[in-house]
């Protein structure tokens, strides 16, 4: 089933279908604290949950766990770096990629583009 991309900007397309980057200190969740889920920009599949978001410093919205059934993993060997990137695996999209230095419990660092992500407050 085709999911519409109609409601997306032109900088959430680039990042969330052709794999782009976000200037980093530039994405509206970076400093979201509330209590509430991050969502698929595109389908809308809840992804992230606010309870392991936390300051990783690196200028992208971090995570040190996601919801994992919900995420899919790739290998990525662009720009001359392994790096594992991650997907929504309801729509492929592009979310960011995680790196094996994050806290615990996992020691995951989930780094994630806010144009990739919708934020829902809950209450
Ligand atoms: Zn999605």
């Amino acid at each position: 089933m085709e999911i519409s991309k109609n409601h997306l900007t032109e900088e959430q397309i680039q990042v969330t279908q052709f794999c782009g980057t976000e200037p980093p200190f530039s994405g509206k969740l970076l400093n979201e604290k509330r209590n509430g889920y991050y969502k698929c920009a595109v389908c809308s599949e809840i992804l992230f949950d606010s309870s392991t978001k936390y300051d990783s410093r690196s200028g992208w919205p971090s995570f040190f766990d996601a919801i994992e059934e919900k995420i899919e993993t790739k290998i990525d060997s662009s720009l001359g770096m392994v790096r594992t990137e991650i997907l929504c695996k309801n729509c492929s999209s592009h979310l960011g990629h995680v790196f094996p230095d994050g806290p615990k419990p996992t020691g995951n660092r989930y780094c994630v583009n806010s144009l990739s992500l919708e934020f829902e407050l809950n209450e």
